[in-house]
């Protein structure tokens, strides 16, 4: 048993398929001037089945994004017909009479090296892309025999170094038993997708294994224990598959909770919203009984393309959206891109700390013409549903201000076209930098709504990097001082009846109900696999231990002192209080 981190819950039980790392070792191999026509074929051999790969990969992606997405790849084609490139291969062999990988890692380094010291981002993707043709070009050299895309006919359990969210885009859910991924964070993006997507899946192996988890190899991946068996005797099977079934068992009785009214024990109503990335996640936001959309992070729309989605495009994504949610609410978040979210085609520079970095509201405040863009796809569809706009990483009244600038001029060019839209679209920001929270009373006054984005906010309160396992230990939700900071957002926006809701990961967290109920937060969104579970809790807590609870937790000197409160509320009181025994589905 090898023990991870659990990001998302459930149990997958199957076939691994590794995606291959790519970072091919080999000797410097020289060759006989004899050898040299021999070993040229093998290049061109090597070619020939390159660009038959990347056609292959390229027909499967033509089916998921269309012709015009897939332009990468004939990036990639042109790189094996590149003469500079291959007279460089070309030149090493003849002159050096190295042999072709040799030569082939050579020119790689030579020209990645070149590009990557170029302080120019789109010369940089480039390097990315040599890297990438000429790894695939070493695969063939080498013999090796990995496969590169997942079986089409079969299920697996997908296991990679490290997953960008680009590549989860394309997961396809009906196989794709489960993630194991050496690297991550829990609140990756990566990570809130997989949850959104209920895949299973185990992060931050890295170090761990003794023998890397090869092809084939029959997996057991615990979500919720965080822990990764590889090729387990016969009884550990037989024990998982009897607690997949109890799983089962507990997600059909979670399941009847969904058409339930999300009301307290003591009858206060609350809203529990489910964050989305894409409008494929809808049918399960209605299953799980969500309230409505409280964040639905744009930015997968813009991923895994090479270029911006036009106003036309983005639209019908939010009616749809919209529409389909039939006048519950959607809060549509402005793009919030940069940090571990990566667009192709936007050159940003090399940074040594990105998630401090050039990320989100401050991305868009220059490119006020991708910002007006977006503002006036979502304007647009505020027509035909019940849609918010809430703009990313604001930490200060001068961005809000400017960003609201830019929301008027897209209003009044909507205007002025007779094109329809809500007027009084309800605008908010989210609280996840430091600096907000502390300004909160200000902010509050400016605004509709906040909601506070716990993900980040944990990440700068602590100084801790949400995507760094080495750290992961010291990316703690329940430390005093996020409470504190929570608190001060929170009577700041009671103050100024300005409304206020939590969308980071600790919303979907059942251990931190009690301080929602503690802080008067009604409205919560969160990962669809948790709606259930934290209605399950909610349905058998009191609204009216608030204070009682805050009495508690405002004393409370560490994060074991928080946990301790609130697991014994969990537990403990509301069980005495109601007389019942609790949790009714088994989960705490
Ligand atoms: C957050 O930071 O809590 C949040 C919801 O935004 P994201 O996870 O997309 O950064
Ligand atoms: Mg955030």
């Amino acid at each position: 048993m090898v023990e991870g981190i659990g990001a998302s819950s459930g149990i997958a039980m199957g076939k691994a398929f590794v995606i291959p790392t790519w970072e091919w070792d080999f000797p410097e191999k020289l060759i006989d001037v004899t050898d040299l026509a021999y070993e040229f074929e093998r290049l061109y051999d090597g070619i020939r089945h390159s660009k038959d790969e990347i056609e292959l990969i390229k027909q499967e992606f033509v089916s998921v994004l269309g012709e015009e997405q897939t332009q990468i790849f004939d990036a990639h084609l042109a790189i094996l017909e590149d003469p500079i490139f291959m007279n460089e291969v070309q030149g090493i062999m003849q002159r050096q009479y190295k042999a072709a990988e040799v030569a082939v890692k050579e020119a790689i380094d030579k020209f990645v090296g070149m590009f990557d010291l170029l302080d120019d981002g789109y010369m940089k993707e480039r390097a990315l892309d040599i890297k990438d043709v000429g790894n695939r070009l070493l695969k063939h050299l080498l013999g090796a025999l990995e496969e590169t895309l997942p079986p089409k006919d079969q299920p697996y359990i997908l296991v990679a170094k490290e997953l960008i969210p680009s590549q989860m885009v394309h997961l396809d859910v009906n196989l794709a038993l489960g993630l194991v991924t050496m690297l991550g964070g829990k609140t990756s993006h990566v990570a809130i997708m997989a949850r959104a997507m209920s895949v299973p899946y185990v992060l931050g192996l890295e170090g761990k294994l003794q023998t890397p988890i090869q092809n084939g190899d029959y997996l057991i991946i615990d979500g919720d224990e965080g822990v990764v068996y590889v090729n387990p005797a016969d009884d550990v099977i037989e024990k998982y598959k009897a607690r997949k079934e109890t799983w089962q068992a507990v997600q059909e009785q979670l399941q009847k909770l969904a058409h339930l009214p999300t009301r307290t024990e003591d009858g206060r109503q609350m809203h529990l919203a489910a964050n989305i990335s894409s409008v494929k996640e809808l049918d399960l936001v209605m299953k799980n009984g969500a309230s409505g959309v409280g964040l639905f992070r744009t930015e997968f729309l813009y991923m895994d393309r090479s270029s911006f989605p036009e106003e036309e495009e983005q639209f019908t994504v939010y009616r749809e959206v919209a529409e389909r949610l039939g006048g519950k609410p959607v809060v549509i978040r402005t793009l919030d891109v940069g940090g571990d979210k990566h667009l192709d085609y936007l050159a940003l520079p090399e940074e040594e700390n990105p998630s401090l970095g050039y990320r989100a509201i401050r991305i868009m405040l220059d490119r006020t013409d991708l910002f007006k863009t977006q503002l006036r796809a979502i304007l647009r569809a505020s027509h035909y549903g019940y849609v918010k706009i809430l703009y990313p990483m604001i930490s200060s009244l001068d961005e809000l201000r400017r960003a609201n600038e830019v929301l008027e001029e897209a209003k009044k060019e909507l205007a002025a076209e007779g094109t329809p839209f809500r007027p009084d679209i309800e605008v908010g920001i989210m609280i996840e930098l430091p600096a907000a929270v502390m300004i909160s009373d200000l902010l509050a006054q400016k605004v509709d709504f906040f909601s506070i984005g716990t993900n980040d906010l944990v990440q700068y309160v602590l100084a801790v990097d949400r995507m760094n396992e080495t750290v992961a230990h010291l990316y703690d939700p329940f430390h005093p001082s996020v409470l504190r900071m929570l608190k001060i957002t929170a009577d700041h926006a009671h103050k100024h009846g300005t409304h206020i809701s939590v969308c980071g990961e600790l919303a979907g967290d059942v251990r931190a109900l009690p301080i929602w109920i503690a802080l008067g937060i009604t409205d919560l969104s969160m990962s669809v696999q948790s709606i259930l579970k934290v209605k399950n809790s909610l349905l058998q807590s009191r609204h009216s231990d608030g204070e009682k609870i805050w009495a508690e937790l405002a004393g409370c000197a560490s994060s074991a002192e928080v946990v301790t409160v609130l697991t014994k509320y969990l537990e403990t009181d509301i069980a005495d209080q109601t007389g019942r025994t609790r949790p009714a589905c088994g989960f705490s």
